[in-house]
């Protein structure tokens, strides 16, 4: 087969991002046709946070084609089945966002407004009670279904994984699929002179290399896409006003827990994130209403074991790039944007722009068309999001602290305006079919921030009493059913995938 006119590929970056996207991509465009470069600068180093992710991750996976037991002994992996929310809806409130629906939808309508039948006519308020992955979490439990009962329904899950690890496993994924790794700081950008696409990148030791297309994951500085393209950036900090982390690991004290902790705090919130040699913490905060020492002082005194190194601030800035592809450079990772890590969703939409790279990727030449159809693509599943996030932080009762009575009474966009309302009214919250978090993630959190729906749809009541009560009761007994088939979360780890590291001889 002939060389594509555009066959060089330069990837500015090797964090998760850099990686993420020169592992498929040399999984799709294979070595010799097309050729791979990513430049990494161990000076300048990598974020090294975004530990926490969600289960389309395992789509990642089977596009590479890796065995998951061998990735989870690779970066030290847990287990994740969703987010502990505590102290969000108020002070000493604990709800649980689970990867995966309630019950079984039953003609045709999400279970959902089966349960609020249910509970109006007295039924227990725990919805989690309906949710095996909820029930498993309580319990410390986790078993990948496939393995247990091959016969019973699958329990969505995802991963906690040590990042640095990460990004070291899809190395070497990548280089024997002939990815060339380049060490240097690029100290300089060649554009051409009339289209003012970029040639070629220089590093410190004047080296230069030459490409067709160029990757920009660069970290937060955009190296390419703003640095030298000018993309702009869409600020949505008055939404979700958190602009700073200050992360910390500390030695792991108990079993790890199969899912990520989100406590809410004066200023933000802290995750919590079990790994299988420590855990990953981090305060995100705004520093309208604390400083960043505080924040530090802070969160060392809430880990629940021993600090293993100095508490690290992030800075950042919620939004995302005007143009993800601009020219000859699409954007990824945080060099295209950022939306705090609340609901783990950067890593996915890494994996988004790579799967829409793939699908819009240009034979021999970029046309208006690939560029537009990446953009849209990309700023819908940012929009999506980023609503999804701010209803964390409007819909609660807290106002104690002057963070919190922000939040609550900030102005919110008009697409999340119509959710919450259609949510207040009649348990809709307008989910569209392209959307990554679903009617069930809607329910869990506007529920578990205290926003019950007034009414629910009326199909649900049309189940004549004896059946409705026999089948809730079957539904609730086959999720704690399934729930219980799990081992604990720590004893499946040891049996299927204990860490390379950690294994002892
Ligand atoms: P980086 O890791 O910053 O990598 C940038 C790369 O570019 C580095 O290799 C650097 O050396 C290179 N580089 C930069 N400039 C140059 C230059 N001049 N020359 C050569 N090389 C250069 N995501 C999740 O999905 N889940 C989470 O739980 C989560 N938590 C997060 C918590 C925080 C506080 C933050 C800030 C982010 C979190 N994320 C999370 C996001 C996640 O960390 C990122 O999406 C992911 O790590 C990708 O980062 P990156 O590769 O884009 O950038």
């Amino acid at each position: 087969m002939p060389k594509p006119a555009l066959s060089r590929i330069v990837i500015v970056g090797g964090g998760t991002a850099g990686w993420m996207a020169a592992a498929a991509l040399s999984k799709t465009f294979p070595a010799p046709l097309y050729s791979i470069t990513l430049i990494e600068s161990d000076e300048i180093g990598t974020v090294g946070v975004g530990e926490a992710t969600i289960p389309s991750i395992q789509t990642f996976n089977e596009l590479l084609g890796i065995d998951e037991n061998a990735f989870m002994k690779a970066v030290n992996g847990t287990f994740k089945l969703g987010i502990r929310f505590r102290n969000w809806k108020a002070p000493g409130s604990d709800y649980f966002h689970p990867f995966g629906v309630y019950g079984v939808d039953m003609g045709g309508l999400n279970f959902t407004h089966y349960w609020m039948r249910y509970h109006k006519a007295g039924g227990s308020g725990d919805f989690g009670l309906f949710n095996p992955q909820t029930l498993a979490s309580r319990e410390g439990r986790f078993g990948r279904m496939a393995e247990i009962n091959p016969n019973v329904p699958r329990v969505n899950y995802a991963f906690h994984f040590d990042a640095s690890l990460y990004a070291r496993f899809l190395r070497s994924y990548c280089e024997p699929r002939g990815v060339v790794r380049q060490e240097g700081r690029i100290t300089d950008v060649q554009q051409d002179a009339q289209s003012g696409d970029i040639t070629s990148v220089t590093l410190a030791d004047g080296k230069q290399i030459a490409g067709d297309l160029f990757i920009d994951c660069s970290g937060f500085r955009g190296l390419l896409i703003e640095q030298t393209l000018k993309s702009g950036y869409e600020d949505w900090s008055q939404w979700l006003p958190c602009n700073r982390a200050v992360a910390v690991p500390c030695e792991k004290v108990g079993p790890a827990t199969p899912y990520t902790q989100s406590t809410a705090q004066e200023a933000g919130w802290q995750w919590r994130i079990p790994l299988q040699h420590r855990t990953g913490n981090g305060y995100v905060f705004c520093d309208a209403y604390m400083d960043e020492g505080t924040a530090a002082d802070l969160i060392l005194q809430r880990l629940d074991g021993k600090a293993q190194a100095d508490p690290r601030v992030i800075r950042f800035t919620t939004g995302h790039r005007k143009q993800m592809w601009s020219r000859n450079v699409v954007a990824m990772g945080l060099a295209s944007g950022f939306l705090e890590p609340l609901e783990s969703t950067s890593i996915w939409l890494v994996q988004e722009a790579i799967v829409k790279l793939i699908r819009y990727f240009p034979k021999d030449r970029i046309t208006d068309p690939q560029r537009q159809n990446f953009n849209r693509d990309m700023l819908t599943a940012y929009d999506n999001v980023k609503d999804f996030l701010i209803a964390h932080y409007k819909v609660t009762e807290r106002e104690d602290t002057p963070f919190w009575a922000y939040c609550k009474h900030m102005d919110i966009p008009d697409s999340l305006k119509a959710r919450l309302d259609s949510f207040r009214e009649t348990n809709d919250a307008l989910v569209r079919h392209e959307e990554l978090f679903k009617e069930a993630s809607w329910f869990a959190v506007l529920v578990g921030q205290g926003l019950m729906p007034a009414a629910w749809h009326p199909m649900a009541d049309l189940m004549p009493e004896d059946e409705f009560r026999w089948r809730m009761q079957k539904v609730r007994e086959g999720s704690a059913g399934l729930a219980r088939m799990m081992p604990s979360h720590e004893s499946y780890i040891a049996k299927t995938c204990p860490s390379a590291q950690l294994v002892t001889v």
